[in-house]
């Protein structure tokens, strides 16, 4: 007797939501942490030349077509420092999970934060572990360690900056937590270029560190191309388990073409932080919203009914994250992401249509 798919998908699976990506074709797309920046027009054009000469009947180079040192002195990975590369840091999330899903072993996260830790960690069948942060988002220390202790997790998973809040750690708690930690530590810097700290410098040079790095969040979103910098042990690891070619031929040449031109999306990433300070200041003057300080690019705020906001904003055209029912941490919260300045402003007029 042939069975059906719903006897054969794992009821785990078969019963969860599916991970959904809002429709924002006409809105003013504010949800999703993208460079809101084309590339100038001189650049889109260069790199479609240097495209068309890529050879698309050809297997990428497995070991990333010279990308892993150009990336290494471009972004400041030490040199004891192994490097993987995946299709965007979502991939090597998977990796690192799979290979430490021994029977018995913990994923660990902080919550609420970015929720691929949490659902690898289903797909994978690795129990997971998710320790709360305190009622201002901040890290809670002492429960933390207290949780490490008790669970000791195959690792750790740590955003910093943390998605979806943008606050950054205190590097104090995240360095105690190394310490402490068993396990392999994950600090995930999606969010560096807007942010004011970074522990790169020690990957390679501390045995239980990976540190986790995308493209994404500086323009390249749709190239997909995450990395990992970690001790040759680890990255060695992870390799065995990295399908042999998921980082396509277009994705190395793009990649490799706007590390050329760096300063491109330096600068895109400056205005934007720009933006951000500028954000921060004029939502904080709202009386009904709640701001917490950020170090990505987005912005994270409470207002009393954050559904209602929500409904409203894209009603007038803009689309955000609604939060809301996320965590209960996360209640009547909205995640703004850093637009142009001119998709800002029609942020800031929304708001004060709404609060009027
Ligand atoms: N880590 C964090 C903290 C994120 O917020 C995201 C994207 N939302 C990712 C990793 C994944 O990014 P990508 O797969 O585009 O590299």
């Amino acid at each position: 007797m042939k069975r059906t798919a719903e006897q054969l998908i794992r009821s785990d699976i078969l019963e969860m939501p599916a991970y959904k990506v809002a429709d924002a074709s006409g809105y003013i797309k504010l949800d999703a942490m993208e460079n809101p920046f084309r590339l100038p027009e001189a650049l889109r054009t260069e790199l479609g030349q240097r495209l068309s000469e890529v050879a698309v009947n050809r297997y990428p180079d497995p070991a990333g077509g010279g990308l892993k040192p150009l990336l290494a002195a471009s972004f400041g990975i030490p040199a004891e420092a192994g490097i993987l590369l995946g299709n965007g840091s979502d991939e090597l999330i998977t990796l690192i999970t799979q290979t430490l899903a021994s029977p018995g072993a913990r994923v660990m996260a902080l919550e609420p934060s970015f929720v691929m830790y949490r659902l690898n960690a289903l797909f994978a069948r690795v129990g997971y572990i998710g320790v709360p942060l305190a009622a201002d988002f901040s890290l809670d220390l002492p429960a933390t360690l207290a949780a490490l202790e008790t669970y000791q997790p195959a690792v750790f998973f740590l955003s910093y900056p943390n998605n979806p809040t943008g606050n950054r750690f205190a590097r104090a708690d995240v360095e105690a937590i190394i310490e402490a930690a068993s396990g392999l530590v994950v600090v995930d810097e999606a969010y560096t270029a807007f942010a004011d700290d970074s522990l790169m410098a020690l990957a390679g040079k501390v045995d239980n560190l990976l540190v986790l790095r995308t493209l994404s969040k500086i323009g390249l979103a749709g190239i997909r191309l995450g990395y990992a910098a970690s001790t040759p042990v680890w990255i060695d690891a992870l390799d065995k388990v990295r399908p042999p070619y998921n980082v396509n031929v277009l994705t190395q040449e793009t990649a490799r073409f706007m590390l050329e031109h760096r300063a491109v999306l330096d600068s895109q990433a400056a205005t934007l932080r720009n933006e951000r300070t500028r954000m921060a200041a004029r939502l904080a003057a709202f009386a009904g919203l709640k701001v917490w300080p950020s170090e990505a690019n987005f912005i994270t705020v409470r207002v009393s009914d954050g559904p209602g906001l929500f409904a409203f904003l894209k009603q007038a055209g803009i689309l955000v994250k609604s939060l809301h029912g996320m965590h209960p941490l996360l209640a009547n919260c909205l995640r703004i992401t850093i637009g142009a300045p001119d998709e800002n402003d029609a942020v800031l007029a929304a708001l004060t249509a709404y609060f009027d």
